[in-house]
């Protein structure tokens, strides 16, 4: 695998700490030869990708900042990337953001400004950075989001966010219907619960681990590293004939009724 994404320009949003899920696949694109553009939001993120990635001796081609909340701020970014790498293959989006106390008791009693901030950051962010970003995959290009199983079940606590991945999802297969003609497809991953800065956010995440090692048919839970290897499939031409899908890397979980 250690050339799969030679020559390949490759985006990944999302990196907050070593635990970030977009930490595991930025490690599995870098094994696999891509060129690695990172963007961020927060400042401390950005410190922190800047150390990870140095000790890990991994050398970016770029490192941008990049609030999804504003479409300024993406132009920006998308606008820096043409100017400083030019064609773009890849996109990796794995941002997502609702407040804390939706995260808890009843689905019913979401605000209403809870759910559009849920919705605008976890759902519409793919629409926005899929627009920026079609235009710099001029030789095709894949385009990889991380989703819940939440989206399809009432998964405890979930709540809003289960309905921001729903939407989610939903924008992997109108975006893959209307960028498929550019040769570009786009997929997401549905992870099963991994322990990172925003799971923590989400109350009872040690209930959701137990019960995949109780219950799935692999009987342990999925770690970064799985979701980085499945999200390389998806960036490299291995996946050539795949777009508009959800692949479950959760340890066959979502099979068991
Ligand atoms: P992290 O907290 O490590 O990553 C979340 C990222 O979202 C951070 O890098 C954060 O950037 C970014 N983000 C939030 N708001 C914005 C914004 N307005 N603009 C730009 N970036 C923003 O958690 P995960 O790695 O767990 O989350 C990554 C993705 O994986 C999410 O979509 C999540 O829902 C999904 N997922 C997670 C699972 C889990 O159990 N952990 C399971 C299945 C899916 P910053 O730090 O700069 O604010």
């Amino acid at each position: 695998m250690s050339n799969l994404l030679q020559g390949k320009n490759v985006v990944i949003m999302g990196v907050a700490n070593e635990r970030s899920i977009a930490w595991g696949i930025t490690k599995s694109l870098h094994n696999a030869g891509a060129n690695l553009i990172f963007t961020n939001r927060q400042e401390r993120s950005h410190q922190k990708l800047v150390k990870l990635l140095e000790q890990n001796d991994i050398e970016p081609k770029l490192v941008v900042s990049c609030d999804v909340a504003s479409d300024e701020s993406i132009q920006e970014a998308f606008q820096e990337i043409k100017e400083k790498v030019g064609v773009i293959h890849g996109l990796v989006h794995s941002v997502a953001f609702a407040k804390r106390e939706e995260l808890k008791g009843e689905y019913a009693d979401t605000s209403r400004d809870g759910f559009l901030i849920a919705q605008e950051i976890s759902a519409y962010s793919l629409v926005a950075v899929t627009k920026a970003a079609k235009e710099l995959m001029t030789e095709g290009g894949s385009i990889v989001t991380q989703s819940y199983l939440g989206s399809e079940r009432v998964i405890p606590n979930y709540n809003v966010m289960g309905v921001a991945k729903a939407s989610l999802e939903a924008s992997v297969r109108y975006l893959a219907e209307d960028v498929g003609k550019y040769d570009i497809r786009v997929n997401a991953i549905s992870a099963g619960p991994i322990r990172t800065l925003s799971a923590k956010g989400v109350s009872g995440f040690n209930e959701k681990a137990n019960v995949i090692v109780e219950k799935a048919p692999l009987r342990r839970n999925v770690d970064q590293d799985q979701v980085g290897d499945a999200t390389l499939f998806f960036i490299s031409d291995l996946s050539r004939g795949v777009t508009g899908e959800v692949l479950h890397v959760d340890s066959g979980f979502h099979i068991i009724g």
